[in-house]
């Protein structure tokens, strides 16, 4: 996957998009962030150097950098998000308490996907949606506590 500023908008030009200046500005923040990237941190960056940027600009650009794999994207609680491509390999464990978030690696996530897979024959992509649940730190306030253990 390119990731060099030069090599992902000749993708982008490769699908027939034009390379405006507010899609360069989209391009600059993503290869400039580092872990999750929400869509709308994107549109009040780039807003700030381009304030007659339309949200539509930005959504249509993420999902044409994640069709030429510069992004994946995950769902948690408060809408779609990205990552590099490189940094998307985990899972998330959102609290539904506190609304804390967690990762769990894709090696401590793997006997999951396995017992998924050995039940159902259902291959299983943990990194596609957060896991919803109880940190352990609400856990240990008994508070929210389903009861179940
Ligand atoms: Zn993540
Ligand atoms: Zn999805
Ligand atoms: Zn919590």
């Amino acid at each position: 996957v390119e990731s060099s500023r030069e090599g992902v908008e000749a993708a982008l030009r490769a699908r027939g998009l034009r390379l405006t200046a507010q899609r360069r500005a989209i391009v600059a923040e993503v290869l400039a962030a580092r872990g999750h990237i929400s869509p709308t941190s994107v549109y009040e960056r780039v807003r700030a150097q381009l304030p007659g940027v339309n949200p539509s600009t930005i959504y249509r650009t993420l999902e044409a950098l994640e069709e030429t794999g510069v992004l994946t994207h995950t769902h948690i609680s408060s809408g779609a998000e990205y990552h590099r491509t490189a940094e998307g390999d985990h899972v998330h464990l959102e609290c539904r308490r506190c609304g804390g978030e967690e990762v769990l690696s894709a090696d401590e996530a793997r006997p999951i996907e396995a017992v998924i897979r050995r039940a159902r024959g259902f291959e299983a992509d943990l990194t596609h949606s957060a896991i919803w649940g109880l940190c352990a730190q609400c856990r240990s306030l008994g508070e929210g506590a389903s009861g179940s253990d």
